[in-house]
């Protein structure tokens, strides 16, 4: 051996997982963490916004004219960033291994359709979409980027400076209160006035329940759960997990960091994912 060395990012538990995947009709988990590469950022994780940022809430979308107004406020300005993000490394080894065969679904409770734009199909998405709005009032499902046409023609002049770069993994971006009233929200056009919501699940909101059955139903006929990227703090991405617990499905859980669910872990790889997807997929996917 000479020349260049490559860095070691083989991590021990990486064969465990190879094999695992391997086997096929795996069912991959994912959260938050997969996504901080493409620069949207976790609430949870070790670089975790929730100290300095409070989510929005259901309660407080639906019940306060006022704070709904803030978020699309927040949310016009801090679409150019999700709009603009792109799919990592990891977005493609998944998709990489769903083409080769061993990804029997993808259950995500990211709202960034950065799977679907590297590649992966049939993504359930557990908390929606930030690519879709529904009305408050009719349920009308809509598109976004239809919505943000209609912002940007309603509010040529509104260009405020957010009060730091990052965009909160709801997409919205923190504006001073001031600017709040220069904004001009617009409504449904399907129902001539209900109030819009992005089509995600917020703090608070329950996931729907058919979209709860059918992640069920592919963790229930997968030969293995695959956990990426996320420390499985709310119930409703660790209730899967003890669900395949409890079934006698292996489980593997890739994070950097602990999570929730490493007692029920088969396989436990604490590692970036931008080092192990990679590297999982050119074993199983090439
Ligand atoms: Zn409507």
């Amino acid at each position: 051996m000479g020349g260049v060395t490559a860095p070691p990012t083989v991590v021990p538990e990486l064969d465990e997982l190879t094999a695992l995947v391997g086997n096929g009709n795996a069912v991959v988990l994912s959260g938050a963490g997969l996504s901080t590469d493409s620069g949207i950022p976790d609430y949870r994780g070790a670089t975790g916004s929730l100290r300095r940022h409070t989510p929005m809430t259901w309660q407080t979308f639906t019940r306060d004219p006022r704070g709904r107004h803030r978020y699309w406020a927040r949310s016009f300005v801090g679409w150019r960033q999700i709009a603009g993000a792109e799919p990592n490394d990891g977005h493609r080894a998944v998709a990489a291994l769903q083409q080769a065969g061993l990804v029997g679904g993808i259950v995500t409770q990211n709202v960034d359709g950065l799977h679907q734009a590297g590649g992966a199909t049939d993504v359930l998405e557990l908390h929606g979409g930030l690519d879709r709005t529904v009305c408050l009032q009719c349920g009308d499902v809509a598109s976004r980027a239809a919505l943000d046409v209609r912002l940007r023609a309603a509010n040529p002049g509104f260009r405020p400076e957010p009060v730091d770069d990052e965009v909160n993994p709801d997409g919205d971006v923190e504006l001073p209160e001031s600017v709040l009233d220069g904004f001009v929200m617009v409504d449904c056009l399907a129902c001539g006035g209900g109030p819009l919501k992005p089509d995600v699940v917020f703090f608070g909101e329950t996931v729907p329940p058919e979209r709860v059955a059918a992640a069920y139903d592919l963790v229930g006929c997968a030969r293995s759960l695959v956990v990426l990227g996320s420390s499985l703090t709310v119930m409703s991405g660790y209730r899967f997990v003890l669900r395949a617990a409890k079934d006698g499905i292996p489980v593997a859980i890739v994070n950097a960091g602990p999570t929730r669910g490493d007692e029920k872990a088969d396989v436990r790889v604490d590692a970036p994912l931008g080092r192990v997807l990679p590297e999982l997929a050119a074993r199983l996917a090439r």
